[in-house]
């Protein structure tokens, strides 16, 4: 019945396995909406509700960062938009007669999926040092919990502010600004977990850590080569722009370790057609061995610089710098060792090559397949060499799309939340409200667990997100948080965060995007940006789920208020009022949102300006996009070990666990499965359906243990193995990170199948 969470906690894992879909979306993915909104809320709610997303006039999708197409469609939402919404939107509540029926080792027992299913939190709640509940407490005696634990510190540089890339801009600048006001620049975010490789090797390469192409370059393109990325889960309207792309001549290349249906055929619900025969989206599948891409790249640098006319010397020349050191150590790359670092046949290379040498329009698109790994850096350098050697970049229907994952995660970074803050915008905050913001850096994610683990830190606040369960090494994240004086989390539903605290803990129940933000002025808009660099409002409709609800806007505002006291000049209560106020001092500081509420009143927002996409101007150190030569690096794999990539299943976003099906893989029921190649579980005696234990091995000797996985025989590439996290993240080690960028390398890690006591 809508409204009642499942009764009992299924963490009985008992998957059932079917074959591999090889289609995604048509009429299962209508059935599947409709039953969890209608589970969730109810019919009317439904209509009311999934009828607004991502509409002009609507609320933005809570879900991932794609872009609204100009021309919107009734319902302009995918199947796991929707249930990003229905969660949201829920008619179920976590009361505080949930936590005194609950103690808090309770709920540790629980799982993900369990604690998000019961609903949206209703009231500010707060566990005393020592105690067992939560209780509910009032805002102001909240607010003064905070107080107490920031101003006893010893240095602002004991507090972490987090961010979970669902914070609007409006509320991640005032947060930023609240920080950096107390006095530090520890604010780690969910970027620094996922896309963190792409904007380091961006930034350095083309001069903005940022994607170069609209949602018009897609249609436009005649090569779009999708690398490490399922969009057919994590970014399902993206399966749209590429039946577009293909309807206007485009190819397709797929470079993933994994088939994956959402890349074989679209079943667009949309049309008639699409809903029946659906289209057929790869031309080209290059099943890579993980962590084989830069390889890859550097392998079609190398054929491109021996194929006469291939260059496009003129860009080359006009544009680039460091051609000649690049060249020089492409044409020297071994070819047999940088095949076998793919796992793929000279054949594939050659076909690969020869539509590459077809196109004149490029774009590479990538996701985590790319960024959570040690070489993540230098491989999407490589790609970024790939793109300039053919002129790829700053040309109509060309350039670099890193798919972000949650939906205002690049906006987030815009508007200041990064560790690593450049000194212009420093200047320009302190030119703006007048006092002297803290310059050296700041923690970034896996330094803040470090920090917290060491007693360098004491008081965790959470703007959104499920920290502990996104990270990396989870004994060691979820050990450090508790060493913690406070932990604090601003949230709309229950999470193992909330379970996993320091000596005092408060959670916060806040607004979610659907909902309606009345402040002191009237209605609230609030905005967002994405993965394309378009900002646009998002306005809420429904009535928020309990009165005791603060915007994460407000919240800040209040928290600064009782924090900072009069020394602060900011207007903190102007700013809860009106949003727009905001907004103005937003056009003041952030380049490109000059005019920033007169712009963003254009039903469908306004894009950032982006130099190398709009000027082929490269805002780098050089001046000029720079080519980058670097060995070619890939993951060694002792003998009888395999390479294990942590990913999401399609009833899961982010650490948010919608339902334990993975339909698109034939997979029910269940989540502790590990997906291996048949001939590779033959060798390692593993048959279908048996149980084993997954073993990490990382150069720290530590020994990290997921025990109880299920076998399921699936065409991975050889040597390469699959399984979901968060239950997998406490495999990868803490200090497995990529280089320069620190992002978990959670993509590649190197275990050991051992036979389970479940056998
Ligand atoms: S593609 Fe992403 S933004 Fe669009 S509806 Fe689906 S989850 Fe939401």
């Amino acid at each position: 019945m809508a409204g009642k969470p499942p009764q009992g906690d299924p963490v009985q894992d008992a998957p059932q396995v079917a074959g591999p879909k090889h289609a995604a979306a048509g009429l299962p993915a209508i059935g599947h909406t409709l039953r969890v909104a209608q589970q969730q809320m109810g019919v009317r709610r439904t209509a009311l509700t999934l009828l607004r997303v991502n509409q002009k006039d609507g609320f933005d999708c809570p879900g991932c960062a794609w872009p609204e197409p100009e021309h919107r469609h009734k319902a302009e939402f995918c199947e796991n938009g929707a249930k990003a919404v229905a969660e949201e939107a829920t008619l179920r509540r976590v009361t505080p007669d949930f936590f005194a029926a609950h103690t808090v080792a309770d709920l540790a027992t629980r799982s993900g999926y369990w604690l998000g299913q019961q609903g949206r939190l209703t009231h500010p709640m707060y566990l005393a040092e020592g105690a067992e509940h939560y209780a509910p407490v009032s805002w102001e005696r909240a607010f003064d919990i905070i107080a107490e634990e920031l101003t006893a510190l010893g240095s602002p540089d004991e507090a972490l502010f987090y961010t979970s890339g669902r914070t609007s801009n409006e509320a991640a600048f005032l947060y930023q600004l609240f920080a950096r006001e107390f006095g530090t620049n520890n604010l780690p975010d969910c970027s620094n977990m996922c896309h963190e490789s792409s904007g380091s090797a961006l930034s350095e390469t083309i001069g903005v850590g940022k994607g170069s192409v609209l949602l018009e370059d897609l249609y436009k393109a005649d090569l779009i080569i999708v690398a490490g990325q399922n969009p057919g889960t994590n970014h399902p309207r993206m399966l749209s722009a590429l039946e577009k792309a293909k309807a206007n001549g485009a190819r397709i290349i797929t470079v993933n370790p994994l088939p994956e249906a959402g890349m074989e055929r679209f079943k667009n619900p949309q049309t008639p057609q699409g809903m029946f025969k659906g289209a057929a989206l790869t031309d080209l599948f290059l099943q890579i061995r993980i962590g084989g891409d830069q390889a890859l790249f550097r392998l079609l640098n190398k054929l491109i610089l021996e194929t006469e006319g291939a260059v496009d010397e003129a860009f080359v020349s006009e544009h680039t710098h460091g051609y000649e050191e690049f060249a020089q150590s492409a044409r020297a790359a071994d070819w047999d060792e940088t095949l076998t670092a793919t796992g793929l046949t000279r054949a594939q290379i050659d076909e690969a090559l020869r539509m590459v040498l077809a196109s004149k329009r490029t774009i590479v698109c990538w996701a985590m397949g790319l960024t959570q790994h040690k070489h993540s850096v230098p491989t999407i350098r490589e790609v970024v060499n790939f793109l300039l050697l053919r002129g790829n970049i700053g040309r109509p229907g060309a350039g670099v799309c890193p798919v972000r994952g949650h939906s205002n995660v690049q906006g987030d970074r815009t508007m200041g939340i990064f560790e690593r803050p450049a000194p212009a915008f420093l200047d320009a905050l302190e030119r703006e409200f007048g006092f002297a913001p803290p310059r050296e850096h700041g923690y970034d994610v896996v330094r803040a667990i470090r920090a917290m683990r060491d007693d360098k830190a004491k008081v965790f606040f959470a703007m959104g997100g499920n920290f502990v369960s996104a990270s990396p090494d989870t004994e060691v994240t979820e050990a450090a948080m508790r060493r913690a004086r406070l932990t604090v989390h601003v949230s709309t539903k229950l999470n193992r965060s909330h379970a996993v605290t320091g000596a005092r803990a408060l959670v916060l129940p806040t607004l979610g995007r659907t909902e309606r933000d009345l402040q002191g002025s009237g209605e609230q808009i609030v905005t967002v940006e994405d993965s394309m660099g378009m900002v646009h409002a998002s306005r809420g409709r429904l009535e928020p789920a309990s009165e005791h609800l603060l915007s994460e806007t407000a919240i800040v505002c209040r928290l600064a208020r009782r924090v900072l006291g009069d020394e602060s000049r900011t207007p903190w209560e102007e700013f809860e009022k009106d949003y727009a106020t905001i907004r103005d001092r937003i056009a003041r500081v952030v380049p490109g949102f000059e005019d920033f509420n007169a712009r963003v009143a254009d039903p469908g927002g306004f894009a950032l300006p982006h130099a190398p996409r709009d000027e082929r101007r490269f805002p780098t150190a050089t001046g000029k996009a720079n080519f980058t030569a670097a060995p070619v690096e890939y993951p060694k794999l002792p003998e009888g070990r395999l390479l294990l990539q942590t990913l999401r299943s399609h009833d899961q976003y982010n650490t948010t666990i919608y339902g334990l099906d993975d339909r698109y893989r034939g997979i029910k029921n269940g989540r502790r499965v590990v997906l291996v190649n048949p001939d590779d579980a033959r060798e390692l005696g593993l048959a279908d359906g048996s149980y084993t234990d997954l073993v990490s091995e990382w150069q720290d000797g530590v020994e990290r243990r997921a025990p109880g996985f299920r076998v399921v025989h699936y065409p991975t590439a050889r040597g390469c193995a699959a399984a979901y996290y968060p239950e997998t993240n406490v495999l990868v080690p803490l200090d497995a990170t990529a280089d320069t960028s620190n992002t978990p390398a959670s993509k590649s890690v190197v275990v050991r199948l051992e036979q389970s006591a479940a056998n």
